[in-house]
């Protein structure tokens, strides 16, 4: 209950082009910067207040090769999970559903909370994949659902990474 209380590690997972590392940055230093290595892989750390108590937050941004087939070693880690696809792509979606699919074969003693993410909703105009379509997924999987873009307020980003740490306390302290 102490480490949930004041740590949370948050895992994202997505297909490759989603925008996990857009969201990461933008969450880290409040700027969109549109290119990065895909390949990137690692962790950050920040100091954050979430409904005044302090909690340090590590985030991994993720390059999963394999697509969503081997989660053991973000499992092990990860506190919670955003699975980020891009509005504007269904393949994304797709990929999302894998992984979905797959973190729900693991058990773990407590429950990891799962945000599903549409991203780039400032291309709304070339959307593929209906707000009910992810909310549908969500549901049956128990995440939360959020859509949002990178691009635009920092407020959404940082309020959705806040949340996942609230799920993680209210879970912790059910341990
Ligand atoms: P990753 O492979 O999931 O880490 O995806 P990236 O963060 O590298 O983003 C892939 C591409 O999508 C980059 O060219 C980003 O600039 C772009 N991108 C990311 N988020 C958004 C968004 O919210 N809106 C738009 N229009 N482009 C985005
Ligand atoms: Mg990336």
């Amino acid at each position: 209950p102490e480490r949930c209380a004041n740590e949370c590690n948050l895992v994202l997972l997505g297909a490759t082009g989603s925008g996990k590392s857009a969201l990461i940055v933008k969450f880290l230093t409040k700027r969109f910067i549109s290119e990065y290595d895909p390949r990137l892989e690692d962790i950050y750390s920040s100091e954050e207040m979430v409904d005044q108590q302090p909690v340090v937050l590590r985030v991994m941004d993720t390059y999963d090769q394999d697509g969503p087939v081997n989660t053991e070693r973000y499992v092990s880690w990860a506190s919670a999970f955003i699975v980020v696809y891009s509005i504007e792509n269904q393949d994304s979606f797709k990929v999302c559903h894998k992984y979905l699919d797959t973190l729900s074969l693991h058990k773990k003693t407590c429950e990891v909370p799962i945000v599903l993410l549409g991203n780039k909703l400032d291309l709304e105009r070339y959307r593929q994949v209906s707000k009910s379509t992810g909310e549908e997924l969500a549901l049956r999987f128990g995440c939360l659902f959020y859509e949002i873009s990178a691009c635009l307020d920092f407020h959404d980003v940082q309020q959705i990474f806040h949340e996942a740490v609230r799920r993680v306390r209210l879970r912790g302290s059910q341990c």
